[in-house]
């Protein structure tokens, strides 16, 4: 386990690799404000998708699409630990049970806030949905640009990734795909 002065104290081995005086003014505090930071921006180690799934309600004879779109994220790229951030498309069709609608806008926080790729993201909100909400179908597309393709590499400012999931009736019916993409860019008309 290592501690969070460990942590702090290799930040600043980090820094020492760049410059020769890293307790210059500008830099004295840099390794507590990164630690800092890393406890926000990787803090999806510290939630689980049951708690955040798990207030459901009745749906009421509610059977069609519900679609939360445009939902901003930031995550970090495991290979380069460099940001990757967009905009993720969550939707799902209950049986029974709804669930607040906020909560998804929580669960794709609680995949992007860790060491990341984007398949691994898109993948593991549909997971969840199914798995917490037994639905008749669930759909995630994410797209993305990455801080590792647009500084460095092969330096692509405007690439951008798109990802997607697709389970139960939304992988089986073309129709209800195309519903799906019909109201995802309705949303965005608005
Ligand atoms: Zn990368």
């Amino acid at each position: 386990m290592t501690t969070r002065e460990q942590a702090e104290e290799a930040v600043h081995t980090l820094l020492q690799y760049l410059e020769s005086n890293p307790k210059r003014e500008g830099l004295m505090r840099t390794p507590e404000r990164v630690i800092d930071s890393w406890d926000e921006i990787f803090s999806g180690y510290k939630t689980n998708p049951e708690d955040i799934l798990e207030a459901t309600f009745n749906a009421e004879g509610y059977d069609g699409i519900v679609l939360l779109s445009n939902i901003e994220f930031h995550s970090t790229c495991e290979h380069h630990l460099q940001p990757f951030s967009g905009k993720a498309h969550v939707a799902y069709i209950p049986v029974d049970r709804i669930v607040g609608i906020s909560k998804l806008a929580r669960i794709v926080e609680h995949h992007a806030l860790r060491l990341q790729n984007q398949e691994r993201i898109t993948n593991g909100i549909a997971n969840d949905l199914v798995d917490n909400l037994s639905p008749l179908g669930a759909a995630v597309i994410i797209q993305a640009a990455h801080g590792c393709m647009r500084c460095r590499g092969v330096k692509k400012q405007n690439a951008i990734m798109t990802t997607s999931s697709m389970r139960g009736v939304f992988f089986d019916k073309q129709e209800a795909r195309s519903e799906l993409m019909q109201l995802i860019s309705n949303s965005n008309q608005r």
